[in-house]
């Protein structure tokens, strides 16, 4: 069916002129061309990130740009501290763990967000941390964390603050310089609405001292190899040629929409996606505090099984939804917004949701939640 509805935390659906653009001609990656672009390209992605840092396009997935931030910055025997309250806070400690660390988690419960008072505590208690791992959006729960608190307060540390951005960055505000972010490692395949395949950063001069010191093996992942090759727009390797070009093209998406534009129009699909929740007395995984703009989280009626929701959504309306990670499997629905969505991509998914909660037996008023997603959008709930 060509005709699908794809509405899960990454990938999400490429925007035509993006496809379009990446069908150009292919052209190598030493060539002016390429550089070219590549200047383009960052000038674009240090207006996102806001930041006056350099910013490197690796070619890999999301977690690739996680390895190389803790390879680039965590020897053997340095303390660490993860902030953990879902599947990607986990994923830093794992990494930090390959690496060598002596890793401390903070655990928060999943589905809340961390408390930057408890993060002032751990860095007070062990003042030898060398690197704090946090996660501006946890897409497994549908929580934003507050990245600018936390950033100030491990500012005022040797620690450098490192953000996994990967679902968030492109949906959500961020201000790497601002908010003293010292690496902020983003994915293409989410609200960047490119496919998968990149992975961005941005390096802080603070970093790159610890990265010059640094004593871990690197080498796909050395970003000491790729800064010599920055001031020239190359790469250290061949980057996937097609998707900077689209990247340069859903930049300008972003840009031309204004970031601010951008970030308003996913807090209003996340508050409409709320609003027909509770209309159809469905329970929100989240607080409205940190809800996040991107990704909502949903449980599944009682007794009702949330993967059978999905099926009927898929089967019946060729609607996908994601469903719970790890622990949180079959109990909720991810209804995500993030990236290429606007308001009639909620109204579909509340529409289908209402449909196959009907189906699945769990009687609701039809229309109630389309109504008020509805009302949302008219401004008048
Ligand atoms: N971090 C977050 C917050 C994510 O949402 C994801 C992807 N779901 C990743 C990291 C990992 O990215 P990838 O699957 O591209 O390696």
């Amino acid at each position: 069916q060509d005709k699908s509805y794809l509405m899960i935390p990454g990938p999400t659906p490429v925007p035509p002129s993006v496809v379009a653009a990446m069908t150009a001609p292919m052209f190598g990656h030493r060539s002016e061309d390429f550089q070219a672009m590549h200047k383009e390209i960052i000038g674009k992605l240090q207006k996102l990130f806001q930041t006056q840092n350099e910013i490197y396009v690796l070619t890999s997935s999301g977690t690739g740009g996680m390895e190389s931030a803790v390879a680039n910055t965590v020897s053997p025997g340095d303390k660490v501290l993860t902030l953990v309250g879902g599947k990607f806070g986990e994923r830093w400690s794992e990494l930090a763990n390959q690496y060598g660390a002596e890793v401390i988690e903070l655990n928060y419960e999943w589905g809340t967000c961390v408390d930057p008072q408890a993060v002032q505590e751990q860095l007070a208690a062990n003042p030898d941390i060398k690197v704090v791992f946090a996660t501006q959006n946890e897409t497994s729960t549908g929580v934003t964390n507050d990245i600018e608190a936390l950033g100030k307060i491990v500012a005022q540390t040797p620690a450098l603050f490192v953000v996994d951005g990967v679902s968030g960055v492109g949906g959500i505000e961020i201000k790497v310089d601002e908010w003293n972010v010292d690496i902020l490692t983003t994915g293409s395949q989410k609200s960047l609405m490119l496919p998968p395949g990149l992975a961005i950063q941005s390096i802080s001069d603070k970093a790159w001292k610890k990265i010059e010191e640094n004593k871990s093996p690197r080498y796909y992942f050395s970003l000491l190899k790729a800064r010599k090759q920055y001031p020239k727009w190359n790469t250290a390797y061949t980057p996937a040629v097609s998707l900077f070009v689209g990247l340069n093209a859903a930049l300008d998406m972003i840009l031309n929409e204004g970031l601010d534009n951008v970030y308003a129009r996913h807090k209003l699909m996340r508050d409409a996606t709320r609003a027909a929740i509770r209309a159809l007395g469905l329970n929100l995984m989240t607080d409205d505090a940190y809800a996040s703009p991107v990704v909502t989280s949903v449980y599944a009626p009682e007794g009702i099984g949330a993967d059978d929701i999905r099926k009927v959504l898929k089967q019946e309306y060729n609607i996908t939804f994601a469903g719970g990670q790890a622990k949180l499997k079959n109990k909720i629905l991810r209804i995500a917004h993030m990236g290429f969505a606007d308001k009639m991509d909620i109204i579909i998914a509340v529409s289908g949701l209402e449909m196959a909660l009907q189906k699945v037996g769990y009687p609701v008023e039809l229309g109630a939640g389309v109504k008020a997603a509805q009302q949302v959008f008219l401004g008048v709930l």
